[in-house]
């Protein structure tokens, strides 16, 4: 039997990252995996729908060309060719993990694990053989899947998920979006972008419902005018697939609604894969669809960890893959801090973008902070002028007292990428002042970081 110092069961974002600082650590490591390596964030996540995104805007601006004086004839688009590079995308990204498994000398194991008692793993390959491994330390990383509801039964062609979503062979006309968490709402921006009529459903009185308020209403305004329906304080209690299309039934406060669509994408959440991988029969602790884990995402069961999305907090590839490092960190005897789950970033890349990190106004209010809020609108920015792009604000919460920086809200063209200097900034526990006084270059986006800061202090200059 072979023998590692590190077997880690599946190899998303969480997986290969720490199959990789393990095997820097001087680990001897194996990884595990079913499918394609990259999970879901390299093969069905984050990466194939940041490249259809990048689709929707190019066509946008190909459609709206007039505005920046530019004239383009015939601007049309291929959805077969958009899905292909999408697709082509991902491939890449996964060929990349295979190449950086080699390099740092990881061993792949394609095929189905299960966990065994006495830190083991038995891995059935395609051809159906068996091989059993076994490992000083066993990580789990085997992630999630598009959580189905039983009003929502996914049948892959009327009622689909994530996956299908992106990988459809013909544009829908119409399409019903349950759900306005990130995913729901890219892939709605998307689908409207390419021409497709879109009703976003949501269940809570908001969209982006873990967003700051304001930030989910300019985002509902924005949707609006871009043409998309959304209806909130909504259920979808039941879809009816036996026609052409779907009639799906939705609950509001004004009774029921139905409506017609070609399909109904489910983005109600994920569940978890720690289903048939051996949980039981070695006595790893779950709760509520999660494995629990420690700081240190120790399980219950000594020599068995688990990271990513299959334990408690956010389901993201940033929080997946800094868990891994900081558990094989754990292992190799370094000092490591546990994660500080309240400074994790948290964006979705429609547009206008959002971005977030700490806590919202209401969230900030009824934990008893007294608060100072600053807001400075895009329209207000010279470089977001000069894109076309004033549509968004940032908001910034600080504590009256001590000045600490509570939370940050952007919505706007690239907000995204801009999100990391408030991480930065609260994790070296930054206080108003300092970011005041920190010069931002001039023409930026992120000037607006700057100016709304100084608004919260009633010194903000461009307004
Ligand atoms: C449409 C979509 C868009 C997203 N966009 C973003 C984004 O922009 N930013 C962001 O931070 N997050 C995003 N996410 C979330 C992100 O993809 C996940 O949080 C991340 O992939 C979790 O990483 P993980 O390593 O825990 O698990 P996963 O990526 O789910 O990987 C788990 C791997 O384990 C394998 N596996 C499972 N069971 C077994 C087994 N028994 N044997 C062998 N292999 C097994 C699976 O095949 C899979 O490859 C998105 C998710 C979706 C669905």
């Amino acid at each position: 039997m072979s023998t590692f110092d590190i077997i880690v069961l599946g190899s998303g974002p969480g997986g290969y990252v720490t199959a990789i600082r393990a095997a820097q650590l001087g680990f001897k490591t194996a990884i595990i995996e079913k499918e394609s390596l990259g999970g879901v964030c390299l093969n069905w996540g984050c990466i194939p729908t940041k490249a259809l995104l990048k689709s929707a805007q190019v066509f946008q601006y190909l459609q709206h060309a007039e505005d920046y004086g530019l004239k383009v004839k015939g601007a049309d688009k291929d959805f077969d060719a958009v899905v292909k590079r999408s697709r082509g995308v991902a491939d890449g990204m996964s060929k990349g993990v295979q190449f950086l498994m080699k390099k740092n000398k990881i061993e792949v194991i394609k095929g189905y694990g299960t966990l065994k008692a006495g830190k083991k793993v038995s891995v059935k390959a395609e051809d159906g053989s068996t091989t059993e491994y076994s490992a000083s330390n066993i990580i789990i990383a085997t992630g999630a899947r598009s959580r189905e509801l039983p009003s929502l039964p996914q049948d892959g062609k009327k009622i689909i998920g994530y996956r299908e979503a992106m990988t459809l062979d013909k544009q829908p006309k119409k399409m019903i979006v349950v759900g306005s968490g990130a995913i729901g709402i890219e892939f709605a921006y998307f689908y409207n972008s390419m021409g497709t009529e879109v009703t976003v459903v949501e269940y809570l009185p908001n969209i982006v419902p873990v967003e700051d308020e304001d930030v989910s209403k300019q985002l509902e305004r924005s949707f609006k005018k871009a043409g998309v329906k959304v209806m909130t304080s909504a259920e979808v209690t039941s879809v009816d697939t036996s026609g052409d299309g779907v009639k799906a039934t939705v609950k509001t406060a004004k009774g029921e609604k139905v409506l017609e669509a070609d399909i109904v994408l489910s983005a109600v959440g994920i569940k978890t894969n720690i289903e048939n991988i051996g949980l039981e029969d070695v006595g790893i602790a779950t709760d509520r669809d999660k494995i629990l884990v420690n700081d240190y995402y120790q399980t219950n069961i000594p020599g068995y960890y688990a990271i990513g999305d299959v334990t408690p907090g956010p389901a993201l590839a940033h929080v997946a893959s800094a868990e891994g490092i900081l558990c094989v960190e754990k292992l190799a005897d370094m000092h490591v801090e546990p994660l500080d789950y309240g400074n994790i970033p948290g964006c979705t890349y429609c547009s206008p973008e959002v971005a977030s990190v700490g806590l919202t106004e209401k969230q900030a209010k009824e934990q008893g902070f007294d608060i100072k809020v600053g807001k400075f609108p895009f329209s207000a920015s010279g470089k977001a002028k000069a894109s076309g792009a004033s549509d968004g604000f940032v908001k910034v919460i600080f504590d009256a007292k001590y000045g600490e920086w509570l939370g940050c809200h952007m919505i706007g063209a690239g907000v995204t990428d801009m999100i990391a200097e408030a991480v930065l900034g609260r994790k070296l526990e930054t206080t108003g002042h300092e970011v005041l006084k920190a010069i931002h270059p001039h023409p930026t986006m992120s000037e607006a970081v700057m100016e709304a800061v100084a608004a919260a202090y009633d010194e903000v200059i461009h307004l």
